[in-house]
């Protein structure tokens, strides 16, 4: 059985010697990190194209130039989120002061999936390590060619006793979560992320889960429908929808359908072309365990146009279904792949109870250009973040965290909340020996009403 009580307790003896916990060590590990990856920026790009025949455009876009950016900005933010944070007292601590410092939890565990196999192992790491932990990355075991590249550059950048990459499938991660971390970081699919959560408890673990799920794409009557489609073409169909903050399914108002329709199909084609299955640059399914899945959704509803699927290559074009219902298959789980189911709604009450019924999705994304029906949607729906008028762009700007909420996950990420999410927020009551106030002593008289006026 594997084991790697040994590599843990490498990581916590060298944690135990405070070295990660200087902001100048963890300045100069983010810039190593940074170097590292722009020295095997070829290399990813090439693995990136040879485990999911992502183009250059989208492996630099949605992988490495967003982690080098990340990067950047907490090199930029670090000293000012790592100040220790004055807080006010109130009267009853009269003489004494309050500050909040961020620790680093200790050892880091960062679990990744396959579908952005870098971003989603380094983007936690550059958290893990801005809050001084050492870390344990395990990057998917579908994707091989990129974790290993990742493993080439941890390597290389880092002694393996403050951060490593341990590479390994099913086996390999339960050998990892028998040992006790200090912060788990998991990135992929709810059922196992139920598994994770269990794990951790074992060790009372702190964990930060982020899942997937089911996200709805609302185009309203009102929707400006040419940009709309573009837009969720775009979101939908990059690396062909194995994005866990893709539209899952539209949900449009059915004034609309047809003409959204039409756009929708003429957006497709501006993007990827006549026939998407020869255009050299249509990112392939994972496997063929999930090229089969999504296969046997094609029967669902109707064809609406798409539909054409390479088993050779394991590329499936651009398709959408019309006439779905919320009782067919490709709508009982995350659909993750280039397959767009469509739904009707006749008014928006009917939309937000639809919604409401489903598990809270980690994004909801809504076209439409009232901002009574933006107010309403956003203060009766809950989802894990999302964008008016867009979709997908929200996670990448680091001003907003990113994460899900009930079945989509738990805590979030991305700038400022990396940081955070990879601290403990350390509360010291500074007190004065100058003097001491007598009244919160027993033994005092009208010690008891005195209390009473202040604590009310
Ligand atoms: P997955 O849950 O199968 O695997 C994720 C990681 O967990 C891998 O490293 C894998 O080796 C490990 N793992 C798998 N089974 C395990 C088990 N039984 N015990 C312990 N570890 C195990 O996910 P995936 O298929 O790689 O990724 C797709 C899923 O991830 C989708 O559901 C998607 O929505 C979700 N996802 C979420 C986000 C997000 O940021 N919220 C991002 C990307 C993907």
């Amino acid at each position: 059985m594997e084991s790697y009580g040994w590599l843990t307790d490498r990581q916590r003896s060298f944690f135990a010697s405070g070295e990660t916990k200087s902001l100048g060590y963890r300045i100069d590990a983010l810039r190593r990190l940074k170097a590292g990856i722009q020295q095997r920026e070829r290399q990813l790009i090439n693995a990136l194209k040879a485990d999911l025949n992502k183009s250059e455009f989208e492996a630099y876009m949605t992988e490495i130039g967003i982690v080098l950016e990340e990067i950047s900005f907490t090199l930029k933010h670090l000293r000012a989120w790592a100040k220790p944070r004055k807080v006010k007292t109130s009267v009853t601590h009269f003489g004494a002061r309050g500050r909040i410092y961020s620790e680093p939890y200790g050892l880091a565990l960062i679990l990744a999936p396959w579908n952005y196999p870098f971003q989603l192992a380094a983007a936690p790491l550059i958290g893990a390590i801005a809050a001084g932990n050492c870390a344990v990355v395990k990057p998917s075991e579908l994707t091989p060619r990129t974790s290993e590249t990742i493993a080439e550059i941890i390597r290389t950048s880092f002694q393996e006793d403050y951060i490593t990459v341990v590479q390994g499938g099913i086996k390999t991660s339960e050998a990892l979560l028998r040992e006790k971390f200090d912060y788990i970081f998991f990135t992929g699919s709810v059922p196992v992320g139920k598994i994770i959560m269990e794990a951790a408890a074992k060790h009372l673990t702190p964990v930060t889960l982020e899942l997937g799920g089911k996200s709805p794409c609302i185009v309203h009557e009102d929707a400006n429908l040419k940009l709309a489609a573009r837009r969720i073409a775009w979101g939908k169909f990059m690396n062909a929808g194995q994005t866990c903050v893709a539209p899952d399914y539209i949900y449009v108002h059915q004034s609309v359908k047809e003409s959204f329709l039409k756009e929708l199909e003429s957006a497709v084609k501006e993007l990827y072309g006549e026939r998407p299955l020869l255009n050299p640059e249509f990112t392939r399914i994972v496997g063929r365990k999930h090229f089969d899945r999504l296969k046997a959704f094609l029967s669902s509803g109707t064809l609406a146009f798409g539909g054409g699927t390479d088993p050779e290559k394991l590329t499936i074009e651009p398709t959408v279904l019309t006439d779905i219902s919320w009782e067919d298959p490709v709508m009982q789980e995350e659909i993750f792949g280039p397959l767009l189911p469509v739904l009707e709604y006749g008014n928006l009450p009917e939309a937000i109870r639809e919604i409401g019924n489903q598990p809270k999705p980690l994004a909801l994304y809504l076209f439409t250009e009232s901002q009574s029906v933006q107010e309403e949607m956003g203060e009766r729906l809950s989802f894990g973040g999302g964008c008016i008028n867009d979709t997908v762009y929200h996670i990448t700007s680091p001003y907003l965290p990113f994460g899900g909420v009930g079945s989509s996950g738990m805590g979030a990420y991305h700038g400022q909340a990396s940081f955070e999410t990879f601290s403990h927020s350390k509360s010291v009551l500074k007190q004065t020996t100058r003097f001491d106030l007598p009244f919160r002593y027993p033994n005092r008289k009208n010690g008891l009403k005195i209390i009473k006026r202040f604590l009310k």
